[in-house]
C-alpha cells in the first residue's frame, strides 16, 4: 500500500511518535510524505520516505495529485485544527479528494491508529482488487 504522511507544525512530534511505535507495520509498505514531516519522520525511525515540497511549498498539492491518480492508497494527516493557516484551502482539496477517489484518511491519531490497525489485520486490502496495477 501507498501512504501519505504529512502533520503541521504542532503535530509533527506526534506523527513521529505514531510511526515510532508503528514502524514495524510502516516499513512493510511504500511511504511518502511533505517535506519537513518526511525528513523528520525518516530521522527518527530510518524509514524509507519519497518527501515531497514543504506543505508551505505545495507538497500537500503534490500529494493531492497522487490521490487524484489513484496511487495514494492511505493518507495520515495530522492537522492543527485551532491554528489558522494560509494553506486551509488545499487542505479542503485534499480532503475533498480523499472523499472522492474512496481513500481511508486520517486527520487526527484516534484515527490513524484504527485505520493502522486495519491496515495490519488487511482490512485495507480492497484498495489492491480496486487498483491491482500498484
Ligand atoms: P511539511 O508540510 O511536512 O513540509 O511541514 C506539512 C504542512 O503543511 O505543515
Amino acid at each position: 500500500m501507498n501512504i501519505a504522511l504529512i502533520a503541521h507544525d504542532s503535530k509533527k512530534e506526534l506523527m513521529v511518535q505514531f510511526c515510532i511505535a508503528y514502524c514495524g507495520i510502516l516499513s512493510r509498505h511504500s511511504l511518502c510524505a511533505t517535506g519537513t514531516t518526511g525528513k523528520l519522520v525518516n530521522e527518527a525511525t530510518g524509514l524509507e520516505i519519497v518527501r515531497f515540497l514543504s506543505g508551505a511549498q505545495g507538497g500537500d498539492q503534490q500529494i493531492a495529485s497522487r490521490i487524484s491518480y489513484n496511487e495514494i492508497d492511505l493518507l495520515l494527516f495530522f492537522r492543527d485544527p485551532i491554528t489558522v493557516r494560509s494553506g486551509e484551502v488545499n487542505e479542503s482539496t485534499l480532503l475533498r479528494l480523499c472523499d472522492v477517489h474512496n481513500i481511508p484518511m486520517a486527520t487526527n491519531i484516534a484515527t490513524a491508529e484504527a485505520l493502522i490497525h486495519a491496515l495490519e489485520r488487511g482490512d485495507l486490502d480492497w484498495r489492491d482488487i480496486v487498483n491491482p496495477v500498484r
